[in-house]
Order: C-alpha cells, then sequence, then structure tokens
C-alpha cells in the first residue's frame, strides 16, 4: 500500500493540522463505535471480498478510462484522458463509497443508513445501497431543494427510502444536515449515518477516501496500460473533494505526477459568488472537524454559489486542506461560464454529457492542455450529466 496513504491520516483523524473529530457527547460512544468497527472491517478478507465483488456485478466496475482524441485536438497540446465514473451505475462516482457504507452498517448490525442530500445525488446513491442491502433509509431534504431537483425526490421514493422534508431557515442543505444529524442523534444505536464526501469528523474522511481509492488505483493500471507510461497531469473537481481523493489516491506516491483539485469560481471571485474553498478560505471548522472555511463578515460559513449544486460547501475535506499545505496538490478554479462551455463541447465533440461538476475538471484540461504540448492529462469524469440536461438547457440554450 501507498506510504502516503498508510500514514494519513493519524490516530485521532488528522491530516497534519486538519481533520479529527468534534462531536456533541451524546454522539462519543456511537462514533467509537463506528472507528472501532471500521479498524476491524479494513482487514477483513469477508468485507472486501464482499466489496470486490459488489464492485464488478452490481456497480459495473471497472470503469473504462477513455482518450478524448476530438476534444485534445480542439485544446491543441496535451492529450486528454476521461475516467469514466459516469458509466458507474447510478451514474457517478459516489455509489463507490455509499455501498460501502451500506456494507459497513450491515456488518455492524445496524438496520438503517440516514444522511442529508443537497441536489439529491448523494440521496439516490445511499437509497440505492439501502435496498441492495434491506436497510431502511431516511434522506434529509430542504423543501427547496426538493421542488428544484423533484426528479432525485422520486428515485428516491421508488428506491423505498423515505425523503424528509425540511423548512427550517433557507430550506437547503445546511438545514438538512443539522435536520438529518438530529434524527441519527436520536436513533444511532440502530442506524448509521452515511456521510456523502470526505468531510465530517473521522473516521469519516479516511473511510470515504479509502472506499474511493478504487478509482485511482483502476486508473493508474489502465492508464498505464493504455499508454505505456503514467499521466503528467492528473485533475478532479473539488467540493466536499471525494472524487478528487478517489482519483489522486492512486497518484500520491508518484512525484513526476502533477495533481490538480479544481473548485468552482461561480461568477466571480466575490465572497457569496463561488464555492473555492481551499482558493480563498480561512483556517477554521464546521460540521465537526477542522478545515478551510469560507466564512462571512460574523465568522459564519458564507453563502456560496456554483452552477454544480454538487460542488456548493463552504467547507473541504480536510485531506485537501493539508494536501494544498504541502504542496503536494495545486489547487485552482473554473467559472460557471467555462464549465458550462467544456459541458457543450464534451457532449457534442465526443458524444459523453457529463455533470455540471466534472465539467470543471475538464474546464481546468481545456485550458491548460495548450501549455503543456506532448503531455498528458487524466481527469475524472465524476458523474453523467443527465440530471442537468433540464436546467442547462432551459437557462442557457443548447450551446453555438
Ligand atoms: C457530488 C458530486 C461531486 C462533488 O463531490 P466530491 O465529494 O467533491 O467528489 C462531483 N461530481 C459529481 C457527479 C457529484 O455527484
Amino acid at each position: 500500500m501507498s506510504d502516503y496513504l498508510k500514514s494519513m491520516p493519524d490516530r485521532e483523524g488528522f491530516f497534519g493540522n486538519y481533520g479529527g473529530a468534534m462531536l456533541p457527547p451524546p454522539l462519543e460512544p456511537h462514533f467509537a463505535e463506528i472507528r472501532a468497527a471500521y479498524d476491524k472491517l479494513s482487514k477483513s478478507g469477508d468485507f472486501l471480498h464482499e466489496l470486490r465483488y459488489i464492485r464488478k456485478h452490481f456497480q459495473g466496475r471497472p470503469t473504462p478510462i477513455s482518450y478524448l482524441k476530438n476534444l485534445s485536438e480542439l485544446a491543441g497540446g496535451a492529450q486528454i484522458y476521461a475516467k469514466r465514473e459516469d458509466l458507474n451505475h447510478t451514474g457517478a462516482h459516489k455509489l463507490n463509497h455509499c455501498m460501502a457504507e451500506g456494507l459497513l452498517a450491515k456488518f455492524m448490525g445496524k438496520t438503517k443508513l440516514i444522511a442529508e442530500t443537497g441536489a439529491g445525488q448523494h440521496g439516490v446513491a445511499l437509497a440505492t445501497a439501502a435496498a441492495y442491502f434491506g436497510l431502511e433509509c431516511e434522506i434529509h431534504m430542504g423543501e427547496v431543494d426538493m421542488a428544484k431537483e423533484a426528479p432525485n425526490v422520486t428515485r428516491m421514493k421508488l428506491l423505498g427510502a423515505t425523503v424528509v422534508p425540511v423548512g427550517e431557515g433557507a430550506k437547503t442543505l445546511k438545514e438538512a444536515v443539522d435536520s438529518a444529524f438530529g434524527s441519527y442523534i436520536a436513533q444511532a444505536d440502530t442506524a448509521l449515518f452515511g456521510i456523502g464526501s470526505v468531510v465530517g469528523p473521522h473516521p469519516f474522511p479516511m473511510m470515504v477516501r479509502d472506499f474511493q481509492k478504487v478509482v485511482g488505483l483502476e486508473s493508474r493500471e489502465q492508464f498505464m496500460e493504455m499508454t505505456g507510461e503514467l499521466p503528467d497531469i492528473v485533475a478532479a473537481c473539488v467540493g466536499g473533494g471525494s472524487n478528487a481523493m478517489g482519483l489522486f489516491s492512486g497518484f500520491i506516491d508518484d512525484e513526476g505526477v502533477a495533481l490538480y483539485g479544481v473548485e468552482p469560481m461561480g461568477t466571480s471571485s466575490k465572497l457569496g459568488d463561488h464555492a473555492a474553498t481551499l482558493t480563498y478560505g480561512v483556517d477554521g471548522a464546521i460540521h465537526g472537524f477542522a478545515t478551510k472555511v469560507l466564512l462571512d463578515e460574523n465568522g459564519e460559513p458564507a453563502p456560496v454559489n456554483t452552477l454544480a449544486s454538487g460542488l456548493d460547501y463552504p467547507g473541504v475535506g480536510p485531506e485537501h486542506a493539508h494536501l494544498q499545505s504541502t504542496g503536494r496538490v495545486t489547487y485552482t478554479s473554473a467559472d460557471d461560464k467555462e464549465s458550462l462551455n467544456a459541458f457543450y463541447e464534451l457532449s457534442r465533440r465526443e458524444g459523453i454529457i457529463p455533470a455540471l461538476e466534472s465539467a470543471h475538471a475538464l474546464a481546468f484540461a481545456l485550458r491548460e492542455a495548450k501549455n503543456h504540448p506532448g503531455k498528458s492529462i487524466l481527469i475524472n469524469l465524476s458523474g453523467r450529466g443527465d440530471k442537468d440536461i433540464d436546467f442547462v438547457t432551459e437557462t442557457y440554450g443548447f450551446g453555438e
């Protein structure tokens, strides 16, 4: 196993200065139970064997790498490749950790999965895992998001989940997190909280990274097989940071591979117009762990904005804050406009409609390619864009 991955995080869940677990006292014993269970299961042949079986026979792994020939020609310079997480069952990388969380719940003897969801992508993936394992599923979602993302609400209900509407405050993600956590505290004896990215209190940032690592391990092998070399540049979009940590995990010990995280710059670099936490954030804490956060003038989490609702978070996974501080990963950004352009170009020139989140990584590749003639760029195409087509075409048309 990778030297880096073995050494991070420490026993308390710290990646350098970031991470840890700041828990309300009633949750401390439950998180101790999760840590102990994961310590044991991550070394258990039965757990890993079943996870491998699920990845192959239910999720459809390994997902391929595609060479984006037409886009590489358009960009001029580096050759661009995409890891096709859009071809994972349910259409995004999120199922990689949701299936593992479901399996963890099963091994722990829990009967229910609880989580919040913003745009509904995490809720759908977790509801899928719950259906597979015969677990109950309770998803908290703001009423504003429920109206905006009605098809995902329908999907979750078809999959057998209970969707709890949250009517407090702005009726979006933050309120949904509070509501889901409240419900989890009341049911933690029988339920597991299913966190949707490499965020939250220890051990979730580590577990979710471990569950997403399959993306990076497959990619390294596939890229070598395709080209005989390692990629020069590896890039992924960063919301909470799970698809990026998954891909980076495969290359983190390869010093010759440059790693780039791409944050959403929204409509401008003014606070409130973007969600570029690592670019503009400060050291702080959010949702029970230490990381970089975007704060408003009162020291509260700032409002964030991006076309890609899956990147809409004023915090970021603690491991990314650490990797930024060590310089191993460079964090940059793509704004709404160039990401939308990348969305249209990949659709029209390659026959792949990407999620708006993934379009941020692609926008970076298109912009950067001309600076690296003869080199290669591998991006994580974290999800498919079916969920975005109505919004994009109704708001912006079909692109010129
Ligand atoms: C949720 C989501 C993301 C953002 O989450 P990360 O944890 O940053 O990976 C990116 N792409 C897609 C398709 C998503 O659904």
